[in-house]
């Protein structure tokens, strides 16, 4: 497993739209691994293919709403789900709430997405499963196919919010507490 470099905004290929995985093979599953490990190493809540400048609809969201069998919330490593040509079938509620996003470091934005998202999408192995989020899960799922189509979320956002505004949202800017993906 190797960590591999995230793109920043000014890179085009994070503008374009990324093809379907086709062949379930060893290649995928390297590109897989070493997602998993540079979306740990960032710690971040998503990461999508094109992110590590690889066109194809590959991405992983780390479920926030999944708990072990005493209730309490999965380290990240466990709590990732791989999701191989992602396609949301279905959405519903409203959120609104700041956005970030590791290929573009430090910049939030107010961003209005669905409140509950369910997606259907293949394993590292080809297999069709379904998988639903809630809260920052679902904003994840939007976030990253979105970057499958070449989606940055500051062409969505209502209102990027000023380092003052940020502060007060963050408290002093507390790494631990900002969410990218
Ligand atoms: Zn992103």
């Amino acid at each position: 497993m190797a960590i591999r470099n995230i793109l920043h905004d000014d890179d085009p290929l994070l503008l374009k739209k990324s093809r379907p995985v086709t062949e379930f093979n060893e290649r995928l599953h390297t590109l897989l691994d070493d997602m998993r490990e540079t979306l740990l190493q960032a710690n971040g809540v998503g990461l999508a293919a094109p992110q590590v400048g690889v066109l194809r609809r590959v991405v992983l969201v780390v479920d926030t709403n999944r708990k072990d069998e005493n209730g309490e919330e999965l380290p990240p490593e466990e709590a990732m789900i791989e999701l191989i040509n992602p396609e949301i079938v279905a959405a519903s509620g409203e959120q609104v709430g700041p956005e970030g996003c590791l290929s573009i470091p430090g910049v939030y934005g107010i961003v209005k997405r669905p409140d509950l998202v369910k997606v259907r999408a293949f394993d590292r192995y080809g297999k069709p499963f379904e998988a639903w989020g809630t809260g920052l899960t679902a904003r994840a799922f939007c976030h990253e196919i979105d970057h499958l189509n070449g989606v940055l979320f500051t062409s969505l956002a209502e209102k990027i919010l000023t380092p003052e505004e940020l502060e007060e949202m963050y408290g002093g800017g507390d790494e631990e507490e900002e969410e990218e993906a």
